[in-house]
């Protein structure tokens, strides 16, 4: 048996990079699965191709910084797949600059989509977790919300503010064995840090004792565990993917 069978999964930000990857891991391991993102573009079409036929995967245009819309797509998941076990609220974006520099409209953005989407998707999917008295919710922060970065400081606060929410919401929904964790990836490879100049990206390595960027599957696999039964009894918690820059 494997370890997601009979499961259904809700990944945002599922279109590339590390929501992807969760999607991949998990549709190996026999989740169905329900991608949402803004758009979709060539890589999903690869992993529809590859995978498509496995379980059932849908994929759903969607804004999950956009309160209604978040509960209109919970609402169109629950009549497609009859239930929702795992939430990975995994969207987020970076608008990085010195405080000085800093606009509000940065701040404001960064705290939208990478906060806010995480009250509005766990709002919406808590119903129907509670009901059927069984969920994982999953929450990718980041190290930086662990240690804080100079330069990210609406990153970083947003990320510090959904290990805040996770904790929480551990603690408040518990009672129906629905469980809450974080992740806090370290640097990872994706088109998020490609963005990053070469020089910078050699820096960061060095000061990762396992020397290189961590790939998304690296952090596919976290998530694979907490969203499975190996980890029922863990809840609350925050796990760095790292190679060990945090310790
Ligand atoms: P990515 O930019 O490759 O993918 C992010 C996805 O989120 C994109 O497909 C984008 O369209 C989607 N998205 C953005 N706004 C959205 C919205 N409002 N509604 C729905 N979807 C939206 O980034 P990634 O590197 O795969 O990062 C995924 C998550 O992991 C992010 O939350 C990021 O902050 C976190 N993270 C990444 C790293 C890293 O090193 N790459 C490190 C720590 C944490």
């Amino acid at each position: 048996m494997k370890l997601l069978e009979g499961k259904t999964a809700v990944i945002t930000g599922a279109g590339r990079g590390i929501g992807l990857s969760i999607a991949e891991v998990f549709v190996q391991n026999g989740a169905n699965v329900a991608l949402t993102d803004l758009a979709f573009g060539a890589e999903t079409d690869e992993f529809l191709k590859n995978y498509g036929s496995q379980t059932t995967i849908k994929t759903y245009k969607s804004d999950a910084s956009d309160f209604d819309n978040s509960a209109k797509l919970i609402e169109e998941i629950v009549k497609d797949f009859g239930r929702i076990d795992i939430l990975v609220n995994n969207a987020g974006i970076t608008r990085d600059s010195a405080l000085k520099r800093m606009t509000e409209e940065q701040w404001d953005l960064v705290l939208k989509i990478n906060l806010k989407s995480v009250f509005n998707m766990t709002k919406a999917v808590q119903p129907v977790m509670w009901k059927q008295a069984n969920g994982s919710i999953i929450n990718m922060s980041s190290v930086v919300g662990v240690s804080g970065n100079a330069n990210q400081a609406n990153y970083s606060a947003s990320k510090a503010g959904m290990i805040g929410f996770t904790k929480s919401i551990a603690r408040e929904l518990g009672i129906r064995n629905i469980r809450c964790n974080a992740i806090a990836p370290g640097f990872i490879e994706t088109k998020m840090t490609e963005q990053l100049p070469e020089d910078i990206r050699q820096e960061w390595i060095k000061t990762i004792p396992l020397r290189r960027g961590g790939k998304p599957e690296d952090v596919a696999n976290v998530a694979l565990f907490l969203a499975s039964d190996l980890s029922s009894y863990v809840s609350g918690q925050v796990i760095n993917v790292c190679g060990a820059m945090n310790t």
